[in-house]
């Protein structure tokens, strides 16, 4: 049977408050099994950690997200560094450099993000990947401190070229449902043109509804489709595509263990 896995979803956002339930039985309904779910702010990890503690197949990376960083950000860092040992922390997500908005500060975006790579270092845990606009900055920051545990590239919009030095950082490329829409050409090229070994899935609902469902919000169970289009374009079988995506996203977060 196939068994996938959504790298990256936000479980915990209100459009679900009062529908959880039924969104995790219509992923398990189809076959996605394990769902990732990174923070964005420090509001959002103890939602995220009952969801966790009460739904076997959920995992949690708790971070901050580099658009949403508050002025205690400092005190939040500290409640990170803790909660790392949480025993299904994964991961240390959303987080990375955003400067596709006019007007972000740059510098404390990097000053967070650097902070927050040390965290996962420390705990030897991977990290989830937010990055527009910033992808050089981003590498050049991952070489510069030897960042060495990897992680996933979310809702990847670079080039092929900085897929591969991701890639040969010991990242893999999180595929969602922009590659469903076909005027989406350069995603589609890249994601078929990666080693198989580069890729996890993942839908980021409620967010990035697929080709088919736009206005409604996004949901796991829709993982399915996202599979369907990767398979088609790089010419497999489905459960070909399914088996490696989920291997890949249990080797590198570690879900083997739990
Ligand atoms: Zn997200």
């Amino acid at each position: 049977m196939m068994h996938l896995i959504d790298s990256h979803c936000h479980l915990n956002s209100p459009l679900f408050a009062d529908c959880v339930d039924r969104i995790i039985a219509d992923a398990r309904h189809n076959n996605v099994m394990k769902m990732v779910l990174p923070g964005i702010t420090a509001t959002d990890w103890t939602s995220l950690q009952g969801l966790c503690e009460l739904h076997r197949g959920l995992y949690w990376a708790p971070g901050l997200h580099p658009l949403f960083l508050g002025e205690e950000s400092d005190k939040h860092l500290e409640r990170l560094a803790t909660i790392v040992n949480h025993s299904k922390t994964v991961a240390i997500g959303e987080i990375g450099l955003d400067f596709y908005p006019p007007g972000v500060d740059a510098f404390i975006q990097q000053r967070l993000f650097e902070k927050q790579l040390d965290i996962a270092l420390v705990a030897s845990l991977p990290v989830i990947l937010h990055v527009r606009k910033a992808h050089d900055k981003v590498l050049s920051t991952l070489r510069r401190m030897h960042f060495s545990t990897g992680g996933i590239v979310h809702a990847f919009s670079g080039s092929l070229q900085q897929a591969g030095q991701y890639y040969d950082l010991g990242f893999c490329i999180g595929v969602g449902g922009t590659i469903t829409y076909q005027r989406a050409t350069k995603i589609r090229k890249i994601v078929s043109e990666l080693p198989k070994e580069a890729l996890v899935l993942e839908t980021d609902s409620p967010d990035m509804p697929l080709a088919g469902h736009r206005g409604e919000n996004n949901q796991p169970q829709y993982l399915t489709e996202v599979l369907t289009t990767l398979a088609e374009l790089r010419n497999e079988p489905e459960e070909f595509t399914a088996a490696y995506t989920t291997r890949n996203c249990e080797q590198l977060l570690n879900l083997n263990d739990l």
